[in-house]
C-alpha cells in the first residue's frame, strides 16, 4: 500500500460527504432538552455534521464545564477564553435529560479547564454520579480533556466508574504542535496509558486529512495500542471555519476501511473508521464489542 493517499480535490467536498440537514420530531425533543436544562453539547459547539442524525435518532453528546475552553486547538470550533465559573447544578441537569432522551447509552465530554486548580476533575466525578444515581441501566461514556496528565487528576475521575474513559490524540505525532493547542502527543498516550493500567477501558480517536501520512496513522495505531486503548475512531477533519486549519485531503473511504483493517489487525476491541465518523458517532456500537475483556457493564439490554 502506497504511503500516500487517494488525491482527492480539497475544493470540492466528495459526495461521501454530504450530510443531512432535516430535522423531525425527535431532533426537535433534543434541542427542547437541551435548551430547557440550559446544557451546552459538542454537536453544537463543535459544528459536528452529524448532528441532524443523532439527534434524530434521540441521542446527544453533553458538553460539561461550560461552553468555553482555555485552549485553542486549531482544529476545534469550541470558543476559546476565560470561562464562566462552575454551574454546580450542572450534574444534575445532565442527568435529568438524560433520563429524558432515555438514553442506553451516555457520552458526555468537557471543554478543557485549565484554569482550575484540578483541571474539573471533582466536577467530573460529580457528573458521572449524578448521571448514575439518575440512570442505573445507562452506560456511561466520558470523552475527558489531558488534565496535563496529573495522575491525580485522572484518579478523581476514574473513581466514578465511567463505563468507556476516552482520550483524544486527535493527530499523528507530527502534526500534534500545528493542530493541539498546550497538548502534547506523548501527555495524551500517557493519560491513555494511565487510564488503562487502572483497569478502566480506554478509548482515543483520530482525524485524518490534515497532512498526515498512512503509516503516520499505522504508528499512532501501533502508539495507542501500546498505551492500551481498546476502541478507536477515525474519522474525517472538517474545517469548521475559515480561521481554523485547512483541510489537505479528503480521504477516501476504501482509505478508512483499510485503516479499520489495520486497527484490528492491531488487536483493537472495536473500531470506527469512516469520513463521518466522530469519537461520539454511533458510540454505542462499541459496547457489545468490548463486553468480554474489560470492566463495562451492560446492563441496559430491556431499555
Ligand atoms: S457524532 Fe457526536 S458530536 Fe456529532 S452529532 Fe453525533 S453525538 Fe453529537
Amino acid at each position: 500500500m502506497p504511503d500516500h493517499y487517494d488525491r482527492v480535490n480539497v475544493k470540492q467536498k466528495p459526495d461521501w460527504l454530504k450530510i443531512k440537514l432535516h430535522s423531525d420530531k425527535e431532533f426537535a425533543s433534543v434541542a427542547q432538552i437541551v435548551q430547557q436544562h440550559k446544557l451546552h453539547t459538542i454537536c453544537d459547539s463543535g459544528k459536528c455534521p452529524n448532528k441532524a442524525e443523532c439527534w434524530s435518532r434521540k441521542t446527544a453528546t453533553f458538553m460539561v464545564l461550560g461552553d468555553v475552553c482555555t485552549r485553542g486547538c486549531r482544529f476545534c470550533a469550541t470558543a476559546t477564553g476565560r470561562p464562566l465559573p462552575i454551574d454546580a447544578g450542572e450534574p444534575e441537569r445532565v442527568a435529568r435529560s438524560i433520563a429524558l432522551m432515555e438514553l442506553r447509552h451516555a457520552v458526555i465530554t468537557s471543554v478543557t479547564r485549565d484554569d482550575l486548580a484540578d483541571g474539573g476533575a471533582a466536577h467530573w466525578a460529580r457528573v458521572i454520579e449524578a448521571v448514575r444515581a439518575q440512570n442505573p441501566h445507562t452506560t456511561i461514556e466520558v470523552l475527558i480533556p489531558d488534565f496535563g496528565g496529573d495522575e491525580e487528576r485522572l484518579n478523581t475521575v476514574l473513581a466514578a466508574r465511567p463505563d468507556i474513559t476516552g482520550h483524544n490524540i486527535e493527530t499523528v505525532e507530527r502534526l500534534t504542535p500545528l493542530v493541539r493547542s498546550r497538548a502534547s502527543y506523548r501527555t495524551s498516550l500517557g493519560v491513555l496509558r494511565h487510564i488503562a493500567l487502572q483497569g478502566a477501558v480506554a478509548k482515543s480517536g483520530i482525524m485524518v486529512g490534515l497532512g498526515e501520512t498512512r503509516d503516520e496513522v499505522l504508528r499512532a495505531l501501533d502508539d495507542l495500542r501500546e498505551a492500551g486503548a481498546s476502541i478507536v475512531t477515525l474519522g474525517q477533519y472538517l474545517r469548521p471555519t475559515r480561521t481554523h486549519v485547512e483541510v489537505a485531503e479528503y480521504v477516501t473511504p476504501e482509505t478508512f476501511e483499510f485503516y479499520r483493517t489495520e486497527a484490528l489487525v492491531r488487536g483493537f476491541a472495536h473500531v470506527a473508521s469512516g469520513p463521518m465518523v466522530r469519537s461520539s458517532y454511533l458510540a454505542e456500537q462499541a459496547l457489545a464489542n468490548i463486553a468480554g475483556q474489560s470492566s463495562v457493564n451492560i446492563k441496559n439490554e430491556s431499555r
